[in-house]
């Protein structure tokens, strides 16, 4: 609510039907009004010419549709574009356009800063500030829309997204539905450091692909680096993985960040491979990135290297990440929610 006015965008397509029912109005105008939000991108009521003139003037009585626009953008070198947003509190937060050959995947935040204190990563230096709502987490993907084709979504940004399970829900719900973004299931990535509950909620809620920021092979390397680990350990950390609801042949991505001496050797691959055998699992190793205020280091290219071939040696699907958008701190485990002073706004 904003102003005693509901904002549209914090609605489901049944939420929305459940608004407008109050009003005495149809399903169907809910369906409708989905589809100018998503598919045309309205910003205002009266461009939905399609609905009667009295439903339009009530629905600007009692609603709002929330927008956000970037304040700044930076682009890297090899092409990855930094979006900054400003919240209607002042807060920041950033969404990561990557582009690739044949897809384009973009990075989203959920959350103003991060509570789950991960040592490697610079977003969990910065406390919780507060969840994004579900407006604010689908129109990070409606603006960034305007300005380049979205194929893929990874709720990778800011933020632990099960930490903010009931508006990521909201928000997969508008980002899956044919009459909302109508993204495919297949195309859509939320990542966890590792909250068992809400990883079974997810699964019972929505249909979409996980993925598991796992970063180490044993408790006591794990309980280090990500705090979480204490409250779930690997063993139900990897139970709740077994029991995920894939649809089809779907894998799990494992988010595995090299560190140098810490998880990168190849007795840690080989501990991977057994904690992995009975998971349908794919592998995407992230070169740690160097950062100011974390003393770990990148791994060597040859520690990478052997571990890299041992998981393929057996079987194994394995991506070795390149560091995307390093050049303007855009790489994973980077974002903090504000740009370089030497930024230009647009
Ligand atoms: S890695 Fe993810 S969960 Fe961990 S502190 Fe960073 S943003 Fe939070």
């Amino acid at each position: 609510m904003m102003n005693g006015k509901t904002d549209v965008k914090n609605l489901t397509l049944d939420d929305l039907i459940a608004f407008l029912a109050g009003k005495g109005k149809e399903r169907y105008r809910a369906r409708q009004i989905f589809k100018w939000l998503y598919q045309k991108d309205a910003r205002s009521f009266a461009e939905m010419t399609d609905l009667a003139k009295d439903l339009r003037r009530d629905m600007e009585e009692a609603a709002i549709i929330s927008n956000l626009e970037p304040e700044a953008l930076e682009v890297s070198r090899d092409g990855t574009r930094k979006y900054l947003f400003r919240l209607e509190d002042g807060n920041t937060v950033e969404s990561v356009l990557i582009p690739e050959e044949d897809r384009t995947t973009l990075c989203i935040s959920s959350q103003v800063g991060c509570a789950m204190a991960c040592e490697f990563c610079l977003t969990g230096t910065f406390r919780l500030a507060r969840n994004l709502t579900a407006a604010e987490i689908v129109n990070q993907i409606c603006a960034v829309r305007r300005d380049v084709p979205v194929r893929n979504i990874v709720f990778m940004g800011m933020g632990e997204p099960l930490a903010n399970l009931d508006n990521v829900v909201k928000a997969l719900k508008i980002i899956l539905h044919d009459d909302g973004l109508q993204f495919s299931t297949r195309r859509v990535t939320v990542s966890t450091a590792g909250l068992v509950p809400e990883m079974e909620r997810l699964g019972r809620e929505v249909t979409v692909n996980l993925a598991v920021s796992l970063n180490a092979t044993t408790d006591d390397v794990r309980d280090r680096i990500m705090p979480i680990n204490r409250k779930y350990p690997l063993r139900m950390l990897l139970d709740a993985c077994r029991s995920y609801p894939l649809p089809g042949r779907r894998k799990i991505t494992i988010e595995y960040v090299m560190i140098k001496g810490l998880n990168d050797s190849l007795e840690d691959a080989k501990r991977l491979v057994k904690l992995l055998s009975d998971i349908p699992s794919k592998i995407n190793l992230i070169p740690f990135n160097e950062h100011d205020g974390c003393s770990f280091k990148s791994p060597e290219q040859g520690a990478i290297d052997v571990f890299h071939s041992y998981l393929l040696s057996k079987h194994f699907t394995v991506i070795t990440r390149s560091s995307r958008g390093a050049d303007i701190s855009a790489a994973c485990g980077q974002l903090k929610g504000k740009l370089d002073k030497s930024v230009a706004s647009i």
